[in-house]
């Protein structure tokens, strides 16, 4: 049977799914967690503590400071040390708490029993979504958007279907695909209570054709609920891409500038999933996340369940030290991940994996000419001219570049990695992005 795929573009990575086979693991305690305060898209949250103030594992420490934020909880249990502005994976400095940690005691309101609480019932819509953002639930998957935006569905709009994001497609990562295997029952339970924050009677999980361990598992299980299903999808990057993943599962498109709603969707990563179920199930804060540490000259890649705050130094220093021959450290994957300047960023809500990179794949090769071979074309999942925005860009021919669409790339970097030239595309194109973004925004706003 053909399976479904998204239809413009698209490339074939070598997958280097070298942990898929690692159960996660607890990694150990940090002595200090730096926990930024702005670790979601929106506004940074509001610090409630304050230096030698004692903390418990799970307790508010900095409050959403809007609508479009989320709260952030503390990951252990000590002394505030200090407020720092620290770098994050984005390369810029931000604010964040510093705690020296002591003990591990939780707040008693979380339950900690690792039973499963598979009771829904008496729960309303309201209630669903106020947990969520009580918890400070973002989408996992690395978009960091606060979950209970995407679950306020605005008025005049409807849900039809809530699509499950278990593709991963990114390259390295096996974050997503352990939890399919590890927490098959309570994932299942997480997409009942996303089902019933929105109102739907129908969810589909989508998951690449490489992972037939967790399509067999998530696919079994789900037999017993009505309005789940498992959809193997093709092996094919970006996938994973919310439009795109929309595309191959509905056949709907989101139009340029749209949101998924306008089609009647909404999407949802596993990892958020499962943060759903732990805060309403459970009463867990969103302060611990699934974590891949890889790469080929890594001596012991894995996922671990890691708190948020811990620098990503020590989970290099766990997985057998930085090689030799490291040449790059991403958070993330390759394609979509950020090289990180130093390792003592911490590991925040977005984090889904390290990956070390050996210099010999790092280096920057000389940029030649555009062959105007058009392969950028070709493989662009939106159907965009990336060697058409370079050069817009490089020019800062912003008018043009809106009416060449640069706002609807989903910084996917395909057409970087199929250039011949090696032309830096995907850096252009997402720079013009950008500006284009800020110039509608800004037009939106003096209409207002
Ligand atoms: S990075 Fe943007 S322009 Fe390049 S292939 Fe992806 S969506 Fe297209
Ligand atoms: S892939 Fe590179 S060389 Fe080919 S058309 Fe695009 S920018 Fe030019």
């Amino acid at each position: 049977m053909k399976l479904k795929t998204f239809p413009k573009g698209g490339i074939h990575p070598p997958e280097k799914k070298i942990t898929a086979k690692k159960p996660i693991v607890d990694f150990p305690l940090p002595k200090r967690v730096y926990i930024h305060v702005q670790q979601h898209i929106g506004a940074p949250a509001k610090i409630l503590v304050k230096p030698k103030d004692k903390v418990k594992v799970g307790q508010l420490i900095a409050e959403a400071g809007g609508f479009v934020s989320a709260n952030i909880h503390s990951s252990v249990s000590g002394t505030v040390f200090k407020i720092q502005n620290i770098y994050d994976a984005t390369g810029y400095k931000k604010q964040a708490i510093v705690i020296d940690v002591d003990g591990d005691e939780w707040e008693e309101s979380i339950d900690r029993s690792p039973e499963l609480n598979a009771d829904i019932d008496n729960l309303t819509k309201e209630e669903i979504i106020d947990k969520i953002k009580q918890a400070g639930i973002v989408g996992l998957g690395g978009a960091t958007f606060p979950s209970h935006v995407k679950l306020s569905i605005p008025t005049g709009k409807k849900c039809d279907i809530l699509i499950i994001n278990g593709v991963e497609c990114e390259p390295y990562l096996t974050a997503d695909h352990r939890l399919m295997l590890e927490k098959t029952e309570e994932l299942l339970v997480g997409v009942r209570i996303l089902m019933k924050a929105l109102e739907v009677d129908r969810a589909v999980i989508g998951i690449e054709a490489n992972k037939p361990d967790a399509i067999e598992k998530l696919g079994k299980a789900a037999q017993k609920y009505n309005g789940i299903t498992v959809e193997a999808l093709e092996v094919k990057y970006p996938q994973g891409g919310e439009k795109q993943l929309i595309k191959a599962i509905t056949g709907k498109e989101v139009p340029s500038g749209g949101l998924p709603i306008d089609v009647g969707a909404v999407v949802h990563n596993v990892g958020t999933t499962f943060a759903v179920y732990e805060a309403v199930q459970k009463n867990k804060p969103l302060f611990e996340r699934i974590v891949t540490v890889t790469g080929e000259q890594v001596k012991a890649p894995g996922n671990f369940r890691v708190r948020i705050g811990t620098p990503i130094a020590e989970l290099i220093e766990q997985a057998g030290g930085l090689p030799k021959s490291a040449g790059k450290v991403i958070s993330g994957g390759p394609m979509m991940g950020k090289a990180l300047k130093n390792t003592d960023v911490p590991v925040g809500k977005g984090t889904s994996g390290v990956l070390i990179l050996p210099r010999k794949m790092t280096k920057r090769k000389e940029v030649q000419p555009c062959i105007r071979c058009g392969r950028c074309v070709n493989v662009c999942p939106q159907g965009l001219e990336p060697y058409l925005i370079l050069s817009l860009a490089e020019n800062k021919m912003w008018d043009e570049a809106e009416k060449a669409h640069a706002q609807d790339c989903i910084m996917c970097g395909s057409c970087s990695f199929v250039c011949p030239s090696n032309r830096p595309l995907a850096d252009y194109t997402t720079y013009a992005r950008s500006e284009v973004m800020n110039i509608m925004k800004q037009r939106r706003m003096a209409k207002k």
